[in-house]
């Protein structure tokens, strides 16, 4: 990225307020939410400052796996296990292996604190986790939005679909989201690329699943890989390497996409390295003014000033920030009048898996490698279902591939007949995964350590949460509805999985900052404005009052755009 500054030849900028550091826009974090934040500001003329904590990474330039083949991988892809055993919670990340690991952060490079168990999973980086997603976009629906008012778990949700349907259209037009338009009210129609197909036998599971279950309806996945060139990026390649950073900008990160747009504005600056320690609050003024941050190579400790912040380091550290930013009038953390900040931590409930094997359809092949497969939005709990022991819902993935070599479990991993079979084309097989809504609880909450501190003086988060009955309940359920379907497709071997993660793994991880009407129990208002600091605004996963069980990135995304434009609305009425 041209307008990035690397703190090797950063310019000085310590000091007071002068033009060197005085921007009309602070973004933290470049990551997903981050990355459009600035596009936003950029492209509407306002100069721009992106502080993010980790290394520069430019598209295409530092992608050094992108391309490269399995056999030139020292370990054909695969992590020796010294570094499995040595970050044993990144390791639990299905996407952590030799061809990623430069993109996440190691378990020891970064600790913090399981009051209870919690896998963090963490990429910091310009692009943040945006590189290493899964891709899957699903829009909220109207109910999503009006759950927590209508059971009376959380505060109500300060805006409505209404509110977000036309942020959802403006960001999928830049994204670009490959779909089909379904008709399905509990996740609206977007503003979609051709959908992929489903192969055979996924068509088979979805053609059984919809006509035996009324209600269920499964759709090929709703994707931001590109299936036609868009915005002068992709196609996808149907490689299904996305996770080492796609050369082809055949997937959205904001390394490919939003990024560039901003640097195109000649509007940012970028200063990777800079480890945001906190937002300074000026008493007399009633308002944010700047923020400290300490350079991550050489720990000097800097100021920048702006006008208007925008917190977007991603839920955790979005929290940490601001529990770190205290100050006489906010002595527990910017904007804590209510002592919500830190409580309820959500994660989606990812925990339930059924897999089964189809007998049949054994002359068909698929060709390429799909990014996605299917997808099944929520189907409990509305409508004519009512389910007496758990709230809320859940939504379902999948897909169907046929097995590389036809290995039977039972048979001898030896010998000249168990090579013969290697090199056989191995049943179709299905695996289904469920992904549960999370209630949000007071109790599930994070906290600065009073004593232990990381290497540039930022205090560890202890974190401190939980599943409940609510979420047991559901995935019992989830297990028993994935093998019913399984079972009503003709498959066999079915096996279920709980794997009992704890909360984190989903890397969902959202609240801890929500939105809400109520100053008194909500930190952000329905423009994701802080209640009480005006010029502070959060937009990540920080801000969400509840977790819905779509894949929650699309609806953050949405949610900055149109903070964005709140923001430069308050600001033009010198409001801010
Ligand atoms: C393997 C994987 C699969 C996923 N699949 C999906 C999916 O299919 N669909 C979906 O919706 N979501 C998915 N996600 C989640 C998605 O990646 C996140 O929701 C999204 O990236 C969050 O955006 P963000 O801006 O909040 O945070 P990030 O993208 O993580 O960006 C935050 C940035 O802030 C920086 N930062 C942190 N602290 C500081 C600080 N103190 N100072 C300065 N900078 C800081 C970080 O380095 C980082 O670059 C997946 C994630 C992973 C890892």
């Amino acid at each position: 990225m041209k307008d990035s500054i690397d703190s090797a030849n950063a310019p000085n900028i310590v000091g007071d307020a002068s033009k060197a550091n005085s921007f009309d826009a602070i973004v933290i974090g470049s990551g997903m939410s981050g990355g459009w934040a600035a596009k936003e500001f950029c492209e509407k003329g306002l100069k721009t400052l992106v502080l993010e904590r980790g290394r520069n990474v430019e598209h295409i330039k530092d992608y050094p796996t992108a391309t490269k083949e399995s056999w030139e991988l020292p370990h054909r892809g695969r992590l020796p296990l010294k570094i499995e055993q040595e970050n044993p919670i990144v390791s639990k990340c299905y996407a952590f292996g030799e061809a990623t690991e430069h993109f996440f952060v190691k378990d020891n490079e970064h600790p913090y604190v399981q009051v209870k168990p919690f896998d963090w999973i963490k990429g910091y980086q310009v692009g943040g986790k945006s590189l290493l997603w899964a891709r899957m976009t699903q829009r909220w629906s109207e109910f999503d939005f009006e759950s927590n008012a209508q059971d009376g778990h959380g505060v109500d949700w300060p805006i409505r679909y209404k509110d977000l349907a036309p942020w959802y259209s403006y960001v999928e037009k830049f994204i670009g989201v490959s779909g089909n338009r379904d008709g399905l009210y509990q996740i609206p129609d977007g503003e979609f690329l051709p959908p992929m197909e489903l192969n055979c036998v996924e068509k088979h599971f979805q053609e059984t699943v919809n006509k035996t279950f009324p209600g269920r309806n499964v759709v090929i996945s709703r994707t931001t890989n590109l299936t036609q060139k868009h915005n002068g990026r992709g196609p996808c390649q149907y490689r299904s390497l996305c996770h080492r950073g796609c050369p082809f900008g055949g997937y959205f990160s904001s390394n490919s996409a939003t990024l560039p747009a901003a640097t195109a504005t000649g509007n940012m600056t970028l200063r990777p390295f800079s480890v945001v320690h906190s937002i300074i609050y000026d008493e007399q003024k009633g308002r944010a003014t700047g923020v400290r941050v300490i350079d991550s190579n050489t720990k000097e400790e800097m100021e920048f000033y702006a006008k208007v912040i925008f917190v977007n380091a991603g839920t955790l550290n979005t929290t940490l920030i601001l529990l770190n930013s205290t100050s006489s009038r906010f002595p527990n953390g910017l904007g804590n009048d209510s002592g919500v900040l830190g409580h309820y931590l959500m994660d989606h409930n990812y925990r339930a898996r059924a897999y089964g094997e189809y007998e049949g359809f054994e002359d068909m092949y698929y060709y390429g490698r799909k990014p996605g497969g299917w997808y099944l939005p929520r189907f409990r709990n509305l409508g004519k279902d009512k389910q007496d022991n758990f709230l809320r819902g859940y939504s379902f993935s999948g897909g169907a591939s046929r097995r590389r070599g036809n290995v039977g479990e039972n048979d001898e991993p030896l010998g000249a007949a168990f090579k013969e079979k290697l090199t056989e084309v191995g049943p179709w097989t299905m695996g289904v995964t469920g992904m549960g809504e999370h209630l949000p609880y007071f109790e599930n909450h994070v906290r600065l350590s009073k004593d232990k501190k990381d290497q540039w003086g930022m205090p560890l988060l202890e974190i401190d949460s939980e599943n409940k009955q609510n979420e047991e309940n559901m995935v019992k359920d989830i297990l028993q509805t994935a093998s019913e379907m399984l079972e009503a497709a003709g498959f066999k071997n079915i096996k279920q999985t709980d794997s009992n993660q704890p909360l984190g793994l989903a890397i969902h991880e959202m609240g801890t900052a929500r939105m809400g009407k109520d100053p008194k129990t909500s930190m952000l208002n329905g423009i994701n404005q802080m209640h009480a600091v005006k010029n502070v605004f959060v937009s990540d996963g920080a801000c969400m009052t509840s977790t819905a069980c779509q894949n929650p990135s699309l609806t953050y995304m949405a949610l900055t755009a149109r903070a964005v434009d709140s923001a430069i609305n308050e600001l033009n009425k010198q409001n801010i």
